[in-house]
């Protein structure tokens, strides 16, 4: 019987043409159908300069898929370069330039003493969705523009989390993440983002080690910067919201970076009565009062559903019924992640269900017994 999916919470790897995107004059060029480009263009904002919905396609069709589209390709290359001005050249390819085998790498090639960079990527939709997409674009980046540093700025962290422009909250994300590793006296480095762009990406080979906030996503491009430059990282799987994760960020990244204890502490102190001084005031309203839902159900991907599970429960004292985990987490990491939502304070454990059928999820939710009304967070 069809199983029917409904509420797809993530896109095919091509759309990780959002992560060129969320990079300030970088710009996608797509070897690919006019159809994916058409889906493609509406769904993502961009870091600024250029439109999310103007971008150069090759459009291919019938002739290119009986005769090759090499040709096309490369006339598209040349004249984006022509008429737009950007600092990075993505060529990104889909399903259909994939299938009929055209030689991508060949034709970026040609463009290899162009003074701005051309790189390509393979992001088929029919290899994964935009999440991995996202990790093979940050590896072509590294493989095929960065160069081995001369030297190794003492201090400076490049800072990854999951993908960026998904969500609402991906720049906010970003920005507190890298006020947070400032204060300890770092030098964050961020390619994503206003005011970031080329340059930020030309010191990541000088980093001393790289930071990845993510439960999965990113790992695979964290490991190759180790592959490459020898930049060890530091893996932290939580999104910090809250007190508790926060102070544990601090402390875990402070340690990892031998920053001084004394001054770690300093810093958790000053935020955490800033912050117990708000959420006092909150509890006296929806705790007391009891307005609040006991029990709570996250529907997101890994990185926003771990996150908010630590927060409720570590900080809000709710209670976790099954949490769900909607981005197709590749097979080897969903027993590390499972795990990390049994690691509660108060020994409080949270089942992790993968599934993208919205359907199936919808229905379960609705059969549970929240004894009450639950706090259901299921959009981004
Ligand atoms: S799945 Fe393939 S054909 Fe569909 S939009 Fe993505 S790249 Fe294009």
């Amino acid at each position: 019987m069809a199983k029917i999916l409904d509420q797809p919470r993530y896109k095919c790897a091509l759309a990780a043409m959002q992560t060129v995107q969320a990079i300030s004059r970088a710009l996608p060029i797509l070897h690919s159908g006019p159809g994916c480009a058409e889906k493609l263009s509406g769904s993502v904002g961009s870091s600024g300069l250029y439109s999310p919905h103007i971008f150069p396609c090759t459009s291919i069709s019938e002739k290119e898929v009986i005769f090759g589209g090499d040709d096309k390709l490369e006339e598209t290359i040349e004249n984006s370069l022509k008429v737009i001005d950007a600092d990075l050249y993505v060529v990104l390819t889909g399903c259909t330039s994939e299938i009929v085998g055209d030689n991508v790498e060949d034709v970026v090639r040609k463009f290899k003493n162009n003074d701005k960079p051309v790189i390509y990527a393979s992001t088929a939709g029919f290899k994964g969705n935009n999440y991995r997409g996202h990790d093979w674009i940050l590896k072509a980046i590294f493989d095929q523009y960065l160069k081995p540093a001369d030297h190794i700025e003492k201090g400076l962290v490049n800072i990854w989390t999951g993908i960026p422009m998904h969500d609402p909250f991906w720049l906010g994300n970003l920005r507190e993440l890298e006020r947070l590793v400032a204060e300890l006296g770092l030098i964050p480095n961020i390619i994503f983002g206003h005011g970031k762009g080329i340059n930020n990406i030309n010191k990541i080979p000088e980093a001393e080690f790289n930071l990845l906030v993510s439960p999965w996503v990113g790992l695979e491009s964290v490991r190759f910067l180790e592959e490459k430059f020898e930049t060890p990282y530091l893996h932290y799987p939580v999104l910090p919201i809250g007190a508790f994760e926060t102070t544990k960020f601090l402390r875990t990244v402070g340690e990892y970076a031998e920053v001084d204890a004394a001054k770690v502490e300093e810093i958790i102190t000053k935020h955490e009565e800033d912050y117990y001084y708000y959420i006092e005031r909150y509890a006296d309203v929806f705790l007391e009062t009891r307005v609040m839902a006991k029990r709570f159900v996250t529907v997101s991907d890994a990185q926003n559903s771990l996150a908010l599970t630590k927060f409720l429960v570590n900080d809000l004292g709710l209670f976790p019924s099954k949490q769900y985990i909607v981005d197709d987490t590749p097979e080897e990491y969903r027993g590390l992640i499972a795990g990390y939502f049994e690691d509660l304070n108060y020994g409080i454990k949270a089942e992790a269900g993968f599934s993208s059928d919205g359907h199936e999820i919808h229905s379960e939710i609705e059969s549970a017994d929240f004894n009450g009304y639950p706090l259901i967070l299921g959009s981004s």
